[in-house]
C-alpha cells in the first residue's frame, strides 16, 4: 500500500493541504474528487516526490511505500519516481521522438541501462500493457506527436509503465480526450489494477464510479487549506455518503 500521513503541502508560505491521511491499497483503484483548487493535483505530487521541484514548496508529514519512508534522506528522488510513476492530464509524449524510443525514455532518466533486445521485450509490453500495441507495431518510428490525442494519452502510459512502477498517480488522465479514447484508458487502468496501485485524480463522477474501487473527496472552505472531507468504498461514497457535502458533490450540487 501507498500510504499518506498527515500530509501537508505549501507554496510560498501558503497552505493548501492540511494534515491529509490516506491509505491507498495494492492492487485497487482509488479516485481523488473534489472542486477546483481543493489541492488534488498537489497531493498527488506530494507522493512521488514532484512537489519539491516546484520553487517555494513546502511539504510536512509522512509518504511510505509498502512501510517505507518515500522521504527518508537516504533514499534518492529518481528512486521514489521509479516506483511511482505518473500520467498527466495534457498528454505530453515528446513529439518528435520516435513511439518507441518515448516508450524507454524514462529508463535513462530513472537510471535503468537496458540493451536493445531488452528494450524491445519492454516496449512490446509497455505498449500492450498500455493498450497500443496493436494500433502501433507496424510504425513503432513514427513520431509520438503524429499519433492521435488518445493514443498519445496511452503512450504516455507505456512511458510511465516501462520503469515498472509499482504505483501508477493519474491527474485527469482523461479530461482532454473523447469518449472513445476515454474508454481505451478505463479499460487499462482495469487491466492493470491487479498488478499495481493506481490513484486517479477525476472530476467525471461516472468515471470515478466505473474504475475505483475507493474514493477521497477533498474540499477546501473558503480561506483554509484543502483536506479529506470523507473517503471510503466508491459503492459508499455514491450511494450512502456520511457527510452532507459529499453528497452534494456526488450528486453534481457543486
Ligand atoms: P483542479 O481540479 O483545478 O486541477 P486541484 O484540486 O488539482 O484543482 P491544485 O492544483 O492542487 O488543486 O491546487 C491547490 C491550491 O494550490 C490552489 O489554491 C492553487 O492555486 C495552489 N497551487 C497549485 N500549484 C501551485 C503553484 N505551482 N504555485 C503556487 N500555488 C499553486
Ligand atoms: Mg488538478
Amino acid at each position: 500500500a501507498l500510504e499518506a500521513r498527515a500530509v501537508s503541502a505549501w507554496f510560498g508560505g501558503h497552505q493548501v493541504l492540511s494534515r491529509v491521511s490516506l491509505t491507498m491499497p495494492a492492487g485497487r483503484v482509488t479516485a481523488l474528487i473534489g472542486p477546483s483548487g481543493c489541492g488534488k493535483s498537489t497531493f498527488l505530487r506530494t507522493l512521488n516526490r514532484m512537489h519539491e521541484l516546484i520553487p517555494g514548496a513546502a511539504f510536512g508529514g509522512e509518504v511510505l511505500f509498502e512501510g517505507e519512508d518515500v522521504y527518508a534522506p537516504e533514499r534518492r528522488l529518481t528512486d521514489a519516481r521509479r516506483r511511482i510513476g505518473m500520467v498527466f492530464q495534457k498528454p505530453n509524449p515528446f513529439p518528435a521522438m520516435s513511439i518507441y524510443d518515448n516508450v524507454v525514455a524514462g529508463l535513462k532518466l530513472t537510471g535503468v541501462r537496458a540493451s536493445r533486445r531488452e528494450k524491445d521485450e519492454l516496449v512490446e509490453e509497455s505498449l500492450t500493457r498500455a493498450g497500443l500495441w496493436k494500433e502501433v507495431r507496424d510504425r513503432l518510428r513514427r513520431p509520438g506527436g503524429a499519433l492521435s490525442g488518445g493514443q498519445q494519452q496511452r503512450l504516455c502510459i507505456a512511458r510511465a509503465l516501462a520503469v515498472r512502477p509499482r504505483v501508477l498517480l493519474m491527474d485527469e488522465p482523461c479530461s482532454a480526450l473523447d469518449p472513445t479514447s476515454t474508454r481505451r484508458v478505463e479499460e487499462t487502468i482495469q487491466d492493470l489494477r491487479d498488478q499495481i496501485t493506481i490513484v486517479i485524480v477525476t472530476h467525471n463522477m461516472q468515471q470515478a464510479a466505473r474504475v475505483s474501487d475507493q474514493c477521497a473527496f477533498f474540499l477546501a472552505e473558503q480561506g483554509t487549506p484543502g483536506g479529506i472531507v470523507e473517503h471510503g468504498p466508491t459503492e459508499q461514497m455514491f450511494n450512502s455518503p456520511a457527510d452532507e457535502r459529499t453528497a452534494d458533490y456526488v450528486a453534481g450540487r457543486f
